[in-house]
């Protein structure tokens, strides 16, 4: 069984897809987190996004995901940068990098791979449109950019970042990902869209699983 769940930024995507893994006992995968740790890969060897990413460069890239015991961690070349991934200069740079067909290819590469084997759920913009376009479920999570602000603000904790400036972070985001010519951020038209603005973390996970279990 193959789960897309696709969306706006901040709008609890991996959340739901964590909840929804732990309680049917599957796979998780993060592809935004993939193309984060890439980012950073690519940032710290200072490869600038306008250059073409060779297979030399992607040889010294290995990436690898684990969820267990409710706990998410990514590895970039044996290095846990789970919390290094979600750092503002990465958050930043990361739209411009996924646009790149060679780099999206890489984890096109990846994701399908961890399917081969296993029941999975990933999320991510272009899962049910791209990545997995006969997915079993599909999903597609949206909310007004104030309340996805607000509730990353929560999220970081952090009183000297501004939320209109996570706003703006978020828009110019989703802005990129929409609009790039390749995998679109889009809703496929068979996913089931939830507009998750007014809902709670339950709300939507009991939406989700309702369309799963029926
Ligand atoms: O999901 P997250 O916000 O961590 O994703 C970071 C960025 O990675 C997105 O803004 C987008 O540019 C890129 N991304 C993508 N396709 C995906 C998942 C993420 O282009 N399937």
């Amino acid at each position: 069984m193959i789960i897309a769940i696709d969306g706006e930024a901040s709008t609890g995507k991996s959340t739901q897809a964590k909840k929804i893994a732990k309680r049917l006992n599957i796979n998780y995968r993060d592809s935004g987190a993939y193309y984060r740790a890439i980012t950073l890969f690519l940032i710290q060897n200072q490869i600038n996004p306008k250059e073409v990413i060779g297979s030399d460069i992607f040889s010294k890239i290995n990436i690898s995901q684990n969820f267990e015991n409710n706990i998410f961690s990514i590895f970039l070349n044996d290095e846990d940068v789970t919390s290094k991934i979600r750092g503002h200069k990465v958050s930043l740079n990361v739209s411009e990098y996924a646009k790149k067909p060679e780099i999206r290819k890489f984890v096109y590469n990846l994701l399908r791979k961890s399917s081969e084997l296993n029941s999975i759920i990933v999320d991510g913009r272009d899962i049910g449109t791209v990545v997995f376009p006969d997915a079993d479920f599909k999903f597609f999570l949206f909310a007004i950019p104030e309340i996805r602000a607000q509730r990353r603000h929560r999220e970081i904790n952090d009183e000297s970042i501004k939320i209109e400036s996570i706003e703006k972070e978020i828009l110019i985001r989703d802005d990129i990902d929409s609009n790039r010519d390749i995998a679109p951020l889009k809703k496929a038209k068979d996913a089931f869209g939830i507009d998750v603005s007014y809902l709670s973390i339950e709300e939507v996970f009991e939406k989700i699983l309702q369309k799963i279990i029926i």
